[in-house]
């Protein structure tokens, strides 16, 4: 096939495992994230030459500090290049510790209807045997799918929806899944395998000025999260209120709560979160179970997380705000 039948992709370099250096070869764990430029990426991966691409260094950031300052200039480079007629979609290299918050984070507002395909590495590129070339490879393939659409996570050879993957191992290369929804295809020798057919995207539909508010704002209104354990004694969330009395910026606007099991809360942690929704605070109970999701209950005061996770229902309630 020539170039001139083959889409254009753009992939946008953010740092992480995928783009960082050991001093040794053979450390998988010792290295600085964020250190090797998207296009040298590209020399790892000799399939992708000649290829119809383009390439970004948006940022070099290790993931873990990630911040909406650094999402929002991500959004604009993408949603940048997605209004190009040329281009089919964009794949983002990235960190994985936060990297299912930034596909989160990018589905809810720029609901793309190209791919935008996110990828990351486990190891560092100078890793005896770096898992990055493979994952970009096979994002490349995802981003000029023309089936698929919206933001997916690719890594180890499967696809997962944004807002069904989770980070859940802290080592392995095959680091992420999908829960009970499971992965939504796998990529094998550059064709992608279907498990569930097209993509069913199970978001609701934010307003359109979501992206506006977006821009304009400096910062996510405050939405902090909280967990459920055993001695759990609501000192957290006393101790956020006091310091919203204190100083009006550090005000909590919601309070996510990483329940136990089907969203049971310990009982002094659970008061100290009706008397803040008393004060006018969302909070909502996500679940600090690997699966499963809490169930809705009308019955109950504080509302359910929708299947999100923690992490997930802290930023679906900021963009709520944001929006409101
Ligand atoms: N700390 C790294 C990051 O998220 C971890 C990784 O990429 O695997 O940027």
């Amino acid at each position: 096939m020539n170039n001139s039948n083959r889409p254009l992709r753009v992939i946008l370099g953010t740092g992480g495992t995928i783009a960082g250096r050991a001093a040794r070869a053979g450390d998988n764990v010792g290295y600085v994230a964020g250190q090797v430029r998207v296009e040298d990426l590209l020399a790892g991966v000799p399939a992708l030459q000649g290829c119809p691409l383009e390439v970004e260094q948006v940022y070099q950031v290790d993931s873990k500090d990630m911040h909406f300052g650094l999402w929002k200039r991500l959004l604009l480079r993408i949603s940048h290049h997605l209004a190009r007629d040329e281009v089919a979609g964009v794949v983002v290299t990235h960190g994985t510790d936060t990297l299912e918050e930034t596909a989160f984070f990018i589905q809810s507002v720029l609901r793309p209807s190209k791919p935008v395909v996110f990828t990351c590495a486990m190891r560092p590129a100078t890793a005896l045997v770096p898992d990055g070339p493979q994952n970009l490879l096979d994002a490349f393939t995802v981003a000029g799918h023309p089936e698929v659409s919206g933001c997916v996570v690719v890594c180890a050879g499967e696809m997962h929806a944004a807002e069904h993957v989770s980070k859940v191992h802290s080592y392995r290369v095959n680091a992420f899944d999908s829960g009970d929804a499971g992965a939504l295809a796998c990529i094998e020798e550059g064709e992608v395998r279907w498990f569930h057919g097209p993509i069913q995207r199970t978001l609701p539909s934010n307003p359109e000025h979501l992206l506006a508010r977006v821009l304009e704002a400096d910062a996510l209104p405050n939405v902090q999260v909280v967990t459920s354990h055993a001695d759990a004694d609501g000192s957290v969330v006393h101790a956020l209120m006091r310091a919203g009395e204190l100083d009006p910026v550090l005000r909590p606007r919601g309070i996510v709560v990483a329940a136990t099991g089907n969203g049971t809360v310990h009982r002094a942690l659970e008061q100290a979160l009706s008397d803040a929704m008393a004060q006018g605070v969302r909070v909502v109970r996500s679940t600090r179970c690997a699966r499963g999701r809490v169930i809705p209950d009308l019955a109950q005061s504080m509302p359910d997380s929708a299947g999100l996770s923690p992490v997930k229902a802290r930023l679906a309630i900021a963009l709520s705000l944001l929006a409101s």
